[in-house]
């Protein structure tokens, strides 16, 4: 039996051990925090990978390494990659920890992006103005999710209100100026490749954001039908520079039949949980295959699906498995607002009886309004 270690025990890690158990993988986790959710389902040491030697004993343990975090320091991927297996590579993590590596590997695989200038100083920010234009956003270069270190200006008039909220971290994770873009709507192309170079896709998912964190996903679509093939050459291309290995996700904005690329995650992702019930093969479970160099799974879809993100707390779950096509995943996390605590994955044979099945699961708790969007896309959009 083989052991795959990961590193960062959250709700990733977790629902990694749930699909490689049955592969017969046995599982070793690290994180900084005694508590973290993954730990109720397989062995977790509680260690800072800020010093690698700390990771000494773990690199012993296991065959494989890999991430349920992406802001594990690349230096700690290259020390691992001399003693284990790591996979996705520190490359990999090294480009996606960076906003402007990211866009700048994105454009040079062909992806486009929106107009964006790395931002140093005061006076940089009123120069990557005057080159990008309002309105635009500044985030942190680096260490930045879920809409976190990010400040939408409006005008140039907003550049004070701007550096007044993150020019302390521009000496430290960096900035970056991006020009806004009016997208239609947010969508992901979630793939995996294997070592031998074998890629496959997920149908785009469609998302909804709430401030800056995802709220529910809806695949497959009539339109992401139509750009999947582009999303996919796009994430293939992406997948073949960084010599990627495992699952990754794209997140793009999309104009028309246009797609831009705005950051990727070198992991598994909220936005491809709905393939655990939704798809042949989930991405948890094919990234484990790829990682352990196993052949891949399918990626073709089992049913229409909508992911609900259970954020903050988590609502009454008896209500909503009572309902059909309602599957619960509950994180073992202490409820707290903005954290991630759960999702539930509504599936139906077609997009009428999906849209049916979120009114009814909408009414049941309350989340008529997280549900609102994706009903009006299904009624739309006949998937
Ligand atoms: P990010 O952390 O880059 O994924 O940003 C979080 C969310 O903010 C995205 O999912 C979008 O809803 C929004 N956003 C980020 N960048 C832009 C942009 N350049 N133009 C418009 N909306 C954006």
């Amino acid at each position: 039996m083989q052991t795959l270690g990961i590193l960062g025990g959250g709700q990733l890690a977790r629902m990694l051990v749930e699909a490689g158990v049955p592969l017969g993988v046995r599982f070793s986790i690290v994180d900084q925090v005694a508590d973290a959710c993954a730990g109720q389902l397989a062995p977790l040491s509680t260690v800072g990978w800020d010093a690698p030697e700390k990771l000494e004993a773990f690199a012993h343990e296991v065959d494989v390494a890999t991430f349920d975090f992406e802001n594990v320091p690349a230096h700690t991927a290259e020390w691992l990659s001399a003693r284990t297996r790591v996979a996705p590579n520190a490359l990999a993590l090294a480009t996606a920890q960076d906003r402007v590596l990211e866009k700048t590997m994105f454009r040079g695989c062909g992806l486009p992006t929106t107009e964006f200038a790395p931002v140093a100083t005061r006076a940089g920010l009123d120069a990557a103005l005057a080159k990008i234009g309002a309105p635009a956003i500044l985030k942190t270069r680096r260490e930045g999710y879920d809409g976190k270190g990010q400040f939408r200006l409006k005008t140039a008039a907003d550049a004070n209100a701007a550096w007044a909220a993150l020019g302390m971290h521009a000496a430290t994770r960096g900035l970056i100026l991006e020009a806004f873009v009016p997208f239609d709507y947010e969508a992901s192309v979630i793939a995996v490749r294997a070592a031998s170079g074998e890629f496959r896709a997920w149908p785009v998912t469609r998302n909804w954001h709430v401030n800056g964190i995802l709220s529910t996903s809806l695949a497959p679509t009539v339109h992401g039908q139509s750009i999947g093939h582009a999303a996919a050459a796009h994430a293939r291309a992406i997948a073949e520079h960084l010599d990627y290995v495992g699952a990754f996700t794209v997140e793009l904005f999309v104009l028309g039949d246009e797609l831009l690329g705005n950051e990727m995650a070198p992991r598994v992702h909220n936005s491809g949980h709905w393939t655990i019930e939704g798809a042949v093969t989930s991405q948890f479970e094919n990234h484990v295959r790829a990682v352990m160099g196993m052949p891949l799974g399918d990626t073709a879809v089992r049913f229409p699906s909508c992911m609900l993100n259970w954020i903050g707390e988590l609502p009454d779950r008896d209500k909503l498995i009572a309902l059909p096509g309602v599957h619960w995943h509950d994180y073992g996390k202490a409820p707290r607002p903005g954290r991630k605590v759960g999702h539930a994955t509504v599936c139906a044979s077609d997009a009428a009886t999906l849209a049916k099945r979120l009114e009814q699961v909408g009414r049941a708790v309350g989340r008529e309004a997280q549900v609102a969007p994706v009903i009006e896309a299904c009624r739309h959009d006949h998937l």
